[in-house]
């Protein structure tokens, strides 16, 4: 869930006028207008890959050919997938911004902070939270 998109780029980092609060109007449309881009640039993203997945389907008489476009397929499947992932998490944090539960830790109620939306907008644990969670996660893989 890494993904780095261009039109997250395009949007400049919010200013906080002094003594605002943390979570004001003016915020959440400008977290919403980046969720809106990200939106925007993932379903492009997956419309240009369902052209290319149906173009691509030709049927290779080498088996290594067939092998390797199989691979290929699977890539862009999970990719694909990925995407999708995606947008019903920016979805999710619409419904969130609408409720007014956006900015704040799920787990424990702390604010994310600008900061972090800023480069993560669809957070949604603290960074201790979320810390804790990526060793507990690493510790099952074990
Ligand atoms: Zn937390």
């Amino acid at each position: 869930m890494n993904m780095q998109l261009e039109s997250h780029k395009s949007i400049a980092p919010y200013e906080p006028k002094k003594g605002e609060e943390y979570m004001s109007p003016e915020q959440l449309l400008h977290f919403r207008k980046i969720l809106e881009a990200q939106r925007a640039e993932l379903c492009r993203e997956i419309d240009r890959a369902v052209h290319v997945m149906q173009e691509g389907t030709t049927i290779f008489a080498d088996p290594n050919d067939r092998a390797s476009q199989e691979s290929d397929m699977a890539l862009e499947l999970r990719n694909r997938d990925r995407e999708r992932k995606l947008i019903k998490k920016i979805d999710e944090t619409f419904h969130k911004i609408d409720s007014g539960d956006y900015g704040y830790c799920e787990k424990c109620g702390v604010e994310i902070g600008l900061k972090r939306l800023e480069a993560r907008p669809t957070a949604s644990l603290c960074i201790d939270c979320k810390t804790l969670d990526e060793i507990r996660e690493k510790q099952m893989a074990k």
